[in-house]
């Protein structure tokens, strides 16, 4: 079973075709890099994955759940996949600590003893356990990143979606959070990445796909959409 599967879906703003028959298959364990012009619909398409869009037409399976049957509970999705955003949407309000563990408790009831051991653990995975205690607004872009995706992971999740995860970042920041990012990857986690950094979907994508006017135009295996023609 692939672990996310859309069969011709379509999703309309109003008259406006964002995705376009989309057909997609990502496997278990597989990293994907979405590429395409701005305004392609790369967002839409990956939100789409975890319900944060819904869309018009076809069938999105997650994990086995079919998106487009109410019965579905979205949010086990998103227990399922986690998801990265390009301005870290972390809460300013709480440390670092508490970000990473607000979830888990609220949502899995995380015994308290064992959140808190995951979320330092997870914080020396990403290269921040030094700032546990701060705040958000005391950290750099970079730093910010690399706790939201130690908050994606506390949450056990069987993919992980990121939306520009580097775009909002001083360049010096970018290679922190990407080799995050292929450490999480060489791990196993499946893996669906919109970017520009070409050098990550080349060193670390198994597929890449081109998007452009909401149609999937390629879909190749790395080696081969980086192959000099
Ligand atoms: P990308 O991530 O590739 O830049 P998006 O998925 O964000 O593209 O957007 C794809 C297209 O859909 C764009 O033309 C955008 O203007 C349009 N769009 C995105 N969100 C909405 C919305 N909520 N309502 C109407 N149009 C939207
Ligand atoms: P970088 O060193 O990656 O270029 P910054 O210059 O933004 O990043 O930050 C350098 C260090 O200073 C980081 O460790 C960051 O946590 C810390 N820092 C940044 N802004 C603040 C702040 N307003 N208060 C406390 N510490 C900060």
């Amino acid at each position: 079973m692939a672990m996310i599967e859309f069969k011709n879906v379509q999703k309309y703003y109003d008259k406006f075709h964002a995705l376009n028959n989309i057909n997609l298959k990502v496997d278990k364990g597989e990293v994907v890099v979405v590429v395409g012009p701005s305004g392609s619909g790369k967002s839409t398409l990956i939100r789409t994955i975890n319900g944060l869009e819904d869309f018009t037409e076809g069938q999105l399976l997650v994990n086995g759940y079919d998106l487009a049957d109410k019965k579905t509970d979205l949010n086990q999705i998103r227990k399922d996949v986690g998801m990265v955003f390009q301005h870290f949407n972390l809460y300013d309000n709480k440390t670092v600590l508490e970000n990473i563990m607000l979830a888990p408790k609220l949502v899995l009831k995380r015994d308290p003893k064992e959140n808190e051991e995951m979320a330092m653990r997870l914080l020396k995975t990403v290269g921040v356990a030094d700032k546990a205690g701060s705040y958000p607004r005391q950290l750099s872009g970079g730093q910010k990143q690399r706790v939201a995706i130690a908050r994606s992971l506390a949450m056990k999740p069987k993919a992980l979606l990121f939306d520009e995860p580097t775009s909002a970042l001083d360049p010096e920041m970018i290679d922190d959070v990407l080799n995050v990012m292929k450490k999480i990857a060489k791990e196993g986690m499946t893996m669906v990445v919109v970017t520009h950094e070409m050098g990550f979907a080349r060193e670390v994508a198994d597929r890449v796909i081109f998007i452009d006017n909401g149609q999937i135009l390629e879909d190749e295996k790395a080696d081969i959409f980086f192959k000099a023609p």
